[in-house]
């Protein structure tokens, strides 16, 4: 058997899990403070969820998706994305009859067949949110504003937002052409993936990854140049509670999202240091997309974050949150006897919150004081018949091995583990 996990997919191991945790309630927090209110959703969707919500000419569609048939013959994807399911949710629950805006946010494991390399794995973690219900530009300045303020508030400083507007279909369909005809003598020297993307939407070709191809485009028309009056509006509208709020960004006219159902504003918050795995969070409006899954004229905009690449991003910035410090207890024990009270004393103990271990191996004392040295506890207190007898014994702290005599009971020894917590 293969003992390694499969390619692309990666085991999550203390301590690196309390930082996951920490950086979990980090954003349910955030997400809370904004109004937002918490989406768990299924890890697979009918595959045409995701061909419709997502697009059959968006690289997630045409080769990144886990896809299968289950036992009874239903074709089924693991989500590759967060949107379309969220939309999918939407339109079941009949969202569209609560008072809008309807404000969700996420935290999810996605699936991709991907080229895997370093911040590109199979399966991954998104952090996102989405807002249901208005087509005003201020949803859009305020959902960037919350990705934002949670780069802020974890400390993140060389991180630069980067802000388009693709249009409305209407203005993507004559900028369609325009690009077609610039591309049409060229495009023979474009990769073969871009040479499909000719035919089935050539606005994804803006987006390709091949270094010769961004370079052959730079002199393509924009379609930003040619937005009608309605979209431009919007954009200036975005940009200046953008302003408003002191939030920096750059015009990308070339930013396209990979997504086929964005309209009108889209953005990317892009690292300073990592290179082309860069992107740590897209997102942007996407007016249609509730339509195409087969609800109403419902607008939406919203962000995905990439937890792996926010995660490198925090190492290579040195913003990492810090594990809370707390005090850990081991309870050694001389004798049965002495297990037996441990036991009972450290079940009292964790009622009270304290995170305490007793001898669940039967070691000797040598062997448990070793153990809780390289195991990361804080004190120990040594049980044997002398303590039980008194109901008092004496508390080690280990980083200097300073003792002090303390009574055998959950209150007394709280208040020396940790001051705050005194009665
Ligand atoms: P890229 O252009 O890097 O392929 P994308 O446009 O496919 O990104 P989105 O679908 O917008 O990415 O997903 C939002 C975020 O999720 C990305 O900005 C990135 O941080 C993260 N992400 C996307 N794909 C992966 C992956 N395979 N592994 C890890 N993180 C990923
Ligand atoms: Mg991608």
């Amino acid at each position: 058997m293969d003992q390694a996990a499969p390619r692309g997919t990666r085991d999550i191991l203390p301590p690196e899990s309390g930082i996951w945790q920490q950086l979990e309630e980090r954003f349910d927090d955030i997400c809370q403070r904004y109004g937002y209110g918490e989406i768990r959703l299924p890890s697979f969707e009918h595959t045409e969820v995701f061909a419709r919500g997502v697009g059959d000419s968006s690289d997630i569609v045409r080769k990144e998706m886990y896809t299968f048939d289950d036992r009874a013959g239903r074709s089924l994807t693991l989500r590759p994305e967060g949107t379309a399911g969220v939309a999918r949710a939407f339109v079941q629950h009949g969202l569209s009859s609560e008072a809008y805006p309807v404000k969700l946010y996420y935290r999810m494991n996605l699936f991709r067949y991907e080229a895997v390399q370093k911040g590109r794995q199979r399966e991954f973690n998104q952090f996102g949110a989405e807002c249901f219900g208005s087509a005003d530009p201020a949803v859009d300045a305020e959902v960037i504003g919350l990705v934002d303020r949670f780069l802020a508030e974890l400390g993140l400083t060389a991180v630069r937002l980067e802000l388009n507007s693709i249009g409305c279909p209407d203005c993507r369909s004559n900028y369609h052409e325009t690009l077609r005809d610039w591309l049409r003598p060229r495009i023979a020297s474009f990769c073969p993936d871009c040479q499909q993307r000719f035919e089935m939407n050539p606005l994804r070709i803006l987006d390709c990854k091949v270094p010769e191809d961004q370079a052959r485009l730079h002199d393509a028309p924009l379609l930003f140049d040619g937005l009608d009056p309605d979209c431009r509006a919007h954009f200036e509208r975005v940009t200046e509670l953008l302003d408003a709020q002191g939030i920096r960004y750059q015009i990308n006219p070339r930013i396209v999202r990979g997504l086929d159902y964005y309209s009108r504003t889209v953005f990317e918050f892009i690292s300073e240091n990592v290179g082309t795995q860069g992107t740590i969070c897209g997102g942007g409006r996407y007016d249609g997309l509730v339509a195409a899954l087969g609800g109403g004229e419902v607008p939406g905009c919203g962000f995905a974050m990439g937890v792996e690449r926010l995660l490198m991003e925090l190492e290579a910035q040195s913003c990492l949150p810090s594990l809370p410090a707390r005090s850990r207890l081991y309870l050694a024990s001389l004798d049965r006897a002495a297990q037996t009270a441990a036991a009972g004393l450290a079940d009292r103990l964790r009622q009270e919150g304290i995170t305490t271990c007793s001898d669940l191996v039967g070691r000797s004392l040598r062997a448990q004081m070793k153990y809780a040295a390289r195991s990361g506890f804080s004190h120990v207190i040594v049980l044997g018949s002398d303590e039980l007898a008194s109901g008092s014994g004496r508390l080690r702290r280990l980083s200097d091995g300073a003792e002090e005599e303390v009574r055998l009971d959950a209150d007394a020894i709280r208040s020396r583990l940790d001051p705050r917590t005194a009665d």
